[in-house]
């Protein structure tokens, strides 16, 4: 089997004799588990666990199945006791990649209700009683009325997500409206639960997103746009993005968002306008800023536009 080349990924051999996990970390630290061992089997004769530490950063070459405790790049090799605690952080991990994202419904339908006498449960939400669903449920109007761009910020976004069209519970997607006045502005922000998909309606749009961090002393990767009418651009999950109406007439886009509520962290609202506010030394440090400059900050009143 091949072992993935992607940091952070995992992947599964096995032999008749053994059935590997290897875990990733960055390009320097490799973990391989052999899952045998792991749950007591007394198969395999081999170690329980290597840690595997690559010389430098260079390229992960070995296309095929390793066995635990046989690096194929004569990286050096440390066995260890296996400790619990790894083992517990492994499971962890393993857990959180099948919750990172909204679930499968598992139902045709299971319409949000508040009223718990009224509901019955399906996987673990409360779902409104099927016979007493209507259309309704499903439908919201009104995302022909322009939000009101009067603020700082020139730009609102209008919503539609579970909070306001139930029906959208468990489907995993929902849908916003962004106007912005002329040379409006949508901060950065980040939506830790969905990917976003944006088309531009109306009048020109200046986007972009960064990625994570790449590593120590490098820079993240900015990636821009000029957006038009009927242009469509995508800013994945939970990377801080930006739209900046540059033209002279306002703006209208509508977006898809991966998440039946995805959540929106504005970075000023959050960082400088927190309540309670983040310790001034904090961001001082941190923003390598004279400490008046984080006063003047954190003064400030921060618009959500959402
Ligand atoms: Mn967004």
């Amino acid at each position: 089997m091949r072992k993935s080349a992607v940091p952070g990924l995992h992947f599964f051999g096995s032999t008749t004799r053994q059935v590997i996990l290897w875990l990733r970390f960055g390009d320097s630290l490799r973990i391989c588990y052999d899952l045998f061992a792991l749950a007591g089997r007394s198969a395999p004769k081999k170690k329980k666990k290597s840690v595997v530490i690559l010389p430098g950063a260079g390229t992960d070459s070995e296309d095929g199945y390793i066995p635990c405790g046989s690096p194929s790049d004569g990286a050096a090799e440390i066995p260890q006791p296996l400790p619990q605690t790894l083992t517990i952080a492994i499971m962890a991990v393993l857990s959180s990649m099948s919750h990172a994202f909204d679930p499968s419904p598992l139902q045709d339908i299971c319409v949000a209700v508040d009223d718990s006498m009224a509901a019955v449960f399906v996987n673990g939400k409360i779902c409104k009683d099927p016979k007493q669903v209507m259309a309704n449920d499903f439908f919201k109007s009104g995302l022909n009325i322009p939000g009101n761009t009067s603020n700082q910020l020139g730009s609102a976004v209008t919503a539609v997500n579970v909070g306001n069209l139930p029906g959208l519970n468990t489907l995993g997607i929902s849908l916003a409206r962004i106007d912005y006045a002329p040379y409006g502005l949508n901060p950065p922000h980040t939506h830790p639960r969905g990917t976003e998909i944006l088309a531009v309606l109306e009048g020109t749009l200046y986007v972009g997103f960064v990625l994570s961090n790449p590593g120590p002393n490098m820079k993240n990767k900015l990636f821009t746009k000029i957006l038009n009418p009927g242009d469509v651009f995508v800013f994945p999950i939970g990377l801080i993005h930006f739209q900046f109406n540059v033209g002279k007439t306002k703006a209208v886009a509508f977006a898809g968002l991966s998440s039946q509520n995805p959540g929106v962290i504005t970075i000023a609202n959050a960082v400088f306008g927190s309540d309670p506010p983040i310790n001034p030394d904090v961001l001082t440090k941190a923003f390598q800023v004279d400490k008046k400059v984080v006063d003047y900050l954190q003064s400030q009143f921060w618009w959500d536009n959402n």
